[in-house]
């Protein structure tokens, strides 16, 4: 049995991966300061005497003992993340270095969760890992993409510098149960306008592109980098290749909801990227690893996690 730290382990991707790891057997230790996670996510690992959560915020010093690290902390949402940019940065960069330094002093591997948005707006498609990317380095984005990015280079000299064991994994746009419904990701913004009868909101023309992986691929693709071979770090594209525009998104979505809602159109935000899509070669032969479930069947799940959250919650959801 291994005691495995999770830092953002009570956001979406965190809580499936604790979940996750403590089905494999594991004790862990959830670190969240709970900035976009909620508690909710987490309860029903609460009673178990494997699961602890500690409330902190890692760009402050975090010193515990534990033989394996997944750092997931930090907002990853446009509008989350652009609500206090300088902490959205601090959390990539001093967060990173104290996982870093803690995986050093205690000497255990350590996985990162990077981003497709180190792509940026990628001139090159679809993305292969060698991409070396096109950001703004100055937008509104920056804080996220910059943040990251440094992050990684972060990761590659503890490894060359400390030998500190590291895993990096880009992951691409990823959706499914416990998504914060107000946190204006695409698929949680279309369904739950579906779901109450709103206008969808279709950012630009539509005709932009991105591909979604449901969250139990990406946590068994995030488990296997973990695990894999010694001398493999990475960076690896975790993602979904099939690609969608976003009114094919928003059309399948209202089709799968019976819903009346009609589109509507808003400006495209600033930056915003024009097509995005994996290349996962590099995954599926280090990791034998692809993705199983389709869009329409994702979503599907998605739904029903919706439907039930609205109706128990008894509120209107604003967007
Ligand atoms: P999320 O917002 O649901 O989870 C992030 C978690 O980190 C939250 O629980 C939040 O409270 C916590 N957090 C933020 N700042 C922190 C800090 N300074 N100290 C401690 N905890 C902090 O987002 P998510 O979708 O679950 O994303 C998890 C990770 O995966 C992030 O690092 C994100 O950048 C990365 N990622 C996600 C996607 C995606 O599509 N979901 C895509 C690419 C990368
Ligand atoms: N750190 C931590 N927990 C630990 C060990 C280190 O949070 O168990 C933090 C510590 O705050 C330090 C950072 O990680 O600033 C980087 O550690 P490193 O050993 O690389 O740097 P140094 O301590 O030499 O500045
Ligand atoms: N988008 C949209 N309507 C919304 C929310 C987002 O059309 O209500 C668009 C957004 O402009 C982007 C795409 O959907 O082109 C994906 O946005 P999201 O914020 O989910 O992810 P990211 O841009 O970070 O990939």
């Amino acid at each position: 049995m291994k005691r495995i730290l999770v830092t953002g382990g009570s956001g979406f991707l965190g809580s499936h991966l604790c979940e996750k790891l403590l089905a494999e057997g594991n004790e862990v230790l959830c670190v969240d300061n709970l900035f976009t996670g909620r508690k909710v996510n987490i309860q029903h690992l609460l009673q178990m005497d494997n699961f602890e959560f500690h409330r902190h915020d890692i760009t402050f010093p975090l010193y515990v003992e534990v033989d394996e690290i997944y750092n997931l902390a930090c907002p990853a949402s446009p509008i989350h993340y652009q609500f206090d940019p300088v902490q959205t940065i601090k959390t990539s960069v001093m967060g990173s270095i104290n996982m870093l330094g803690l995986a050093k002093r205690l000497k255990v591997k350590i996985l990162q969760a990077s981003t497709s948005e180190i792509y940026g707006d990628p001139e090159i498609h679809p993305q292969p890992e060698s991409y070396r990317g096109c950001v703004n380095t100055t937008g509104i984005r920056a804080c996220y993409d910059e943040g990251k990015r440094c992050a990684e280079t972060l990761f590659f000299d503890y490894h060359r510098q400390h030998q500190v064991a590291i895993k990096v994994m880009r992951i691409f746009n990823t959706y499914g149960p416990r998504m914060h419904p107000n946190d204006g990701r695409v698929v949680s913004n279309f369904i739950v306008q579906a779901l109450r009868g709103k206008d969808i909101t279709i950012f630009g023309t539509g005709q932009q592109t991105r591909s979604f992986c449901y969250v139990d691929d990406l946590i068994d693709g995030m488990y296997k980098l973990m695990n894999s071979r010694d001398d493999f770090q990475g960076p690896v594209n975790i993602g979904n290749p099939c690609e969608f525009t976003m009114l094919e998104l928003a059309e399948m979505i209202i089709d799968l909801t019976g819903s009346s809602s009609r589109l509507i159109f808003l400006p495209l935000p600033q930056d915003d990227p024009l097509q995005r899509k994996p290349q996962i070669d590099l995954a599926q032969k280090e990791l034998g690893w692809e993705p199983k479930i389709q869009l329409a069947e994702g979503l599907t799940k998605t739904i029903n996690y919706f439907e039930k959250t609205l109706t128990k919650q008894g509120v209107a959801i604003t967007v």
